[in-house]
């Protein structure tokens, strides 16, 4: 399948991980948009949120869980952090593989309020 992230879950793109589970992984964002960026992603291959089904209930837990396991991890979790997730083209979506970013390690600008 051509898909960047798919290969980076079989090591075919190399990336800098700072997490793995059975389920999922997590790796830096090769163009940062803070000091912290990461990417948390489910090793099954789910296009977009649109796309997540009943059954993949558990991974996106797993998913938010990672988050705040990585969050603490980078000594993040107390100062602050922002997760997005892109849905297609309106939203900004370039890699098609379901993907939360983990953003922190500065003060954010407000995106909404
Ligand atoms: P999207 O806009 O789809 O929500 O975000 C895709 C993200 O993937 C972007 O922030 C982009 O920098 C990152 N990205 C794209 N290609 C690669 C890659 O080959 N390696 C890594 N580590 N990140 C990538
Ligand atoms: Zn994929």
């Amino acid at each position: 399948m051509d898909c960047i992230f798919c290969k980076i879950i079989e090591g075919s793109i190399p990336s800098t991980k700072v997490f793995e589970s059975e389920n999922v992984i997590a790796f830096k964002d090769i163009q940062p948009a803070a000091p912290v960026h990461i990417l948390i992603i489910p090793k099954k291959h789910i296009p977009t949120m649109n796309d997540v089904a009943e059954e993949d209930g558990p991974v996106i837990a797993e998913l938010f869980a990672a988050a705040r396991e990585i969050a603490k991890q980078q000594g993040i979790a107390e100062s602050g952090y922002r997760l997005i997730n892109n849905v297609n083209s309106d939203g900004g979506q370039v890699v098609y593989h379901l993907h939360i970013h983990l953003l922190g390690g500065e003060k954010l600008g407000a995106l909404v309020g």
